[in-house]
């Protein structure tokens, strides 16, 4: 899989320019971090790859065809998990998946949330409602749905915010074991989120790329 980001513009509609002139390109493998203050760009620039926003110029390129002509493929190739995720408080951890699964089309759906439960460890609480969960077990659950049906390509919106520094850790962990063969794009503002697991960084600020290679050559830079 290969993705393409071509010359990609975006303002909202009250004028705000969040991205400017984007470009760059992805291939599986590929563990790539997004770095950038609030306000970077970040989250449109997610939102623009899992076809959520339309960009003002600009186009996207999945396997060399337009993303918005592939999007049925891109339903079963994408695990997405927004910055603000929205889980059901009063379902189950297996009755959320379920839903999701049920959403994103996929068959042997059982199979499938077992799949990514115990990916997830997981295991000793599908059978708790969500609101019983701590902060980092949700965000697992969070993971968890965008592994299912096991996308080529995994979007992350600053997975690691809130996260105390041993689930921090868990996360990393988690991240490398899932994530090796895929593209994934994980945001963030810690540095050290990707040094540990990224082999390419990409810095963000004011919506322009200002840094696009490897964790080690940037901090050379520093
Ligand atoms: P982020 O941390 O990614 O910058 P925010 O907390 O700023 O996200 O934004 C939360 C939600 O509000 C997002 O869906 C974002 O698209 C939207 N949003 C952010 N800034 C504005 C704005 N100036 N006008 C309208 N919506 C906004
Ligand atoms: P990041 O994820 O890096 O924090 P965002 O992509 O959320 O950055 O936001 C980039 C810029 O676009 C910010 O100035 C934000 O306030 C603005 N913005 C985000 N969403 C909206 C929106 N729906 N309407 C207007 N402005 C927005």
């Amino acid at each position: 899989m290969n993705i393409t980001l071509t010359d990609l513009n975006m303002t909202y509609a009250n004028g705000k320019q969040a991205l400017r002139n984007i470009s760059f390109d992805m291939q599986s493998p590929n563990l790539t971090g997004l770095l950038g203050p609030n306000g970077a760009g970040k989250s449109t620039l997610m939102k623009l790859l899992v076809s959520e926003l339309l960009p003002t110029s600009g186009g996207i390129q999945l396997n060399g065809s337009p993303l918005n002509k592939v999007e049925k493929q891109l339903k079963s190739a994408l695990g997405y998990l927004p910055q603000s995720f929205g889980l059901y408080d009063e379902l189950t951890v297996w009755q959320f998946l379920d839903y999701m699964s049920a959403l994103k089309g996929i068959k042997n759906s059982k199979e499938a949330i077992r799949k990514v439960i115990e990916e997830t460890n997981l295991t000793a609480k599908y059978k708790a409602r969500i609101r019983t969960l701590s902060g980092g077990q949700r965000q697992r659950v969070g993971i968890a749905q965008a592994l299912l049906g096991n996308p080529e390509l995994l979007i992350f919106d600053e997975p690691t915010v809130g996260l105390d520094p041993e689930e921090r850790i868990n996360f990393r962990n988690l991240f490398s074991r899932t994530a090796e063969d895929k593209i994934v794009l994980l945001s963030t503002h810690i540095i050290e989120d990707i040094q540990s697991v990224c082999n390419r960084l990409i810095v963000m600020n004011e919506g322009r790329l200002l840094f696009d290679g490897t964790p080690e050559e940037l901090i050379g830079l520093a």
